[in-house]
């Protein structure tokens, strides 16, 4: 587990100059000292936490399995719609659901769907329509409503062969797993209001080459949109094999980001800022939010500081190309023989991705921690903007410097710092509605961030700040 904190005191005495103006003389103050805390506990996330469930997932996942192949290249014509076999009536059913939580929120959820033709590729023999299938919960506050935070999964699935529409391929963990993740987020966080965005989304064609959530993320940036974070759920079923361990999930985050330019390589090689993309924030934040709020979840994120695993990629590469913030949710151990297989028994192993190797309630579990992720950076202040340290002499104290958080929620700022070999934030400052923190720590040897507070406890991602000379 990566999640245990560190209690040794820090071994250097800290001072906080505050300066309330970059051209008022600074002020000597004295400030705590402390290792940082886990957020704290909002009883109403705690309380929808617990509507999460179990049944409503296994129903959901069933009846993606039931469609008998979800396979981006199946039918989607109306008679196969009518039929209940292949994609198109998979994609209706989803809308369906969305539709009918938004019917139970007196039409809180705008339901939405990204319709259009993947040219022909390697896996696309022909130009196919692919649709994603999403819901919207806009934010009550307009000002932080056009902060975005997104869950995903991908409905489409596979059998042995990614070309052979007529095979059964029931997906079940594969993922209408993670696709059951995104509505049941959605029927659950439906029922209260943030100040943010919530968008829910399925995508299509993931198999084939990560298609639908490639045109969505493409999408979101050329219009604009301030994704803040992406969960991306692919194979959090829990599969029953007698090795898996159903107290933890994996969240993998990229280390260099995709998105990252030429000169930004050359910053992040010079300063050893290769641990610190916008995934491994977000990665580090799920730390936070399972350490808070386990008792609810009953699952632990065991952090992996690595894009994917071996051989396999996932939507959430989308995301992280545009240069969103992204990580990716995935059960412990994976049994092979249940994905990308055929249903059949060979020599006594049965191969298929079937409902029944599923565990629901993991999940479920799993859907809890989304759900709490989601709702507790939905309910955050906008992180603070234009982070810099001052860099221009050589000094052995640190100036932080940054911009008000949008959207004027923030109750107050902290500074985070961790040693550079330190996987997750140790040390914590609160320095109030301040613009400018001076701390007595030598910039050479730890990482610093800061983030927003609100005055519920609420807190925003962290930012690291871009050096300033
Ligand atoms: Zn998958």
């Amino acid at each position: 587990m990566i999640s245990h904190l560190q209690r040794r005191p820090w071994h250097l005495a800290v001072w906080l100059v505050l300066s309330f103006s970059t051209v008022a003389p600074a002020q000597n103050q004295a400030g705590s000292i402390g290792a940082a805390e886990p957020m704290a506990v909002d009883s109403r996330i705690s309380a929808a936490l617990q509507q999460v469930s179990a049944e409503r997932i296994r129903a959901n996942i069933e009846k993606l399995a039931s469609f008998g192949t979800r396979l981006t290249l199946s039918a989607q014509d109306p008679a196969a719609i009518a039929a209940g076999r292949g994609i198109g009536a998979a994609r209706e059913w989803i809308k369906s659901e969305f539709e009918r939580y938004a019917k139970d929120c007196g039409g809180c959820l705008e339901v939405k769907t990204d319709s259009f033709t993947e040219p022909a590729a390697d896996r696309i023999p022909q130009p196919t329509d692919i649709t994603n299938v999403y819901a919207v919960l806009k934010g009550t506050d307009a000002e932080s409503a056009k902060r975005i935070v997104l869950v995903t999964g991908h409905y489409d699935s596979r059998p042995s062969d990614t070309l052979d529409v007529k095979a059964d391929a029931p997906g079940a963990n594969d993922d209408a797993s993670g696709t059951a993740v995104s509505l049941e987020c959605a029927r659950v966080l439906s029922k209260m209001k943030f100040p943010a965005t919530i968008i829910f989304l399925t995508v299509a064609g993931e198999e084939q080459g990560l298609n639908g959530s490639h045109h969505f993320a493409k999408m979101a940036k050329e219009q604009g949109w301030n994704i803040e974070a992406v969960l991306n759920n692919d194979i959090v079923g829990g599969d029953k094999s007698a090795e898996q361990d159903h107290s933890v999930v994996r969240v993998f985050s990229e280390g260099l980001p995709a998105a990252a330019t030429e000169q930004d390589v050359r910053r992040i090689r010079g300063l050893g800022g290769e641990n610190d993309s916008g995934s491994r924030q977000l990665a580090r934040y799920i730390a936070d939010v399972g350490r808070a709020y386990y008792k609810d979840t009953g699952v632990k994120p065991v952090l992996v500081f690595r894009l994917d695993r071996y051989l396999r990629g996932g939507d959430h590469l989308s995301f992280l190309q545009q240069g969103f913030a992204a990580v990716r949710f995935t059960e412990f151990r994976e049994d092979f023989h249940h994905q990308h297989q055929n249903v059949r028994t060979e020599n006594g192993i049965e191969y298929g991705d079937l409902a029944k190797f599923v565990d629901f309630d993991y999940v479920a579990h799993v859907a809890r921690l989304n759900a709490a992720t989601l709702a507790s950076l939905a309910s955050a202040p906008a992180p603070p903007a234009n982070l810099h340290l001052l860099t221009k002499d050589l000094e052995n104290e640190s100036t932080l410097t940054w911009e008000a958080s949008l959207g004027g929620r923030a109750s107050e700022y902290e500074v985070l710092w961790r040693a550079t070999t330190s996987p997750e934030w140790e040390y914590i400052q609160k320095v109030g509605t301040v613009l400018r923190a001076t701390l007595k720590l030598s910039k050479d040897n730890v990482i610093f961030a800061v983030r927003a507070v609100d005055a519920q406890g609420h807190r925003s991602l962290p930012v690291v700040p871009v050096p300033e000379r």
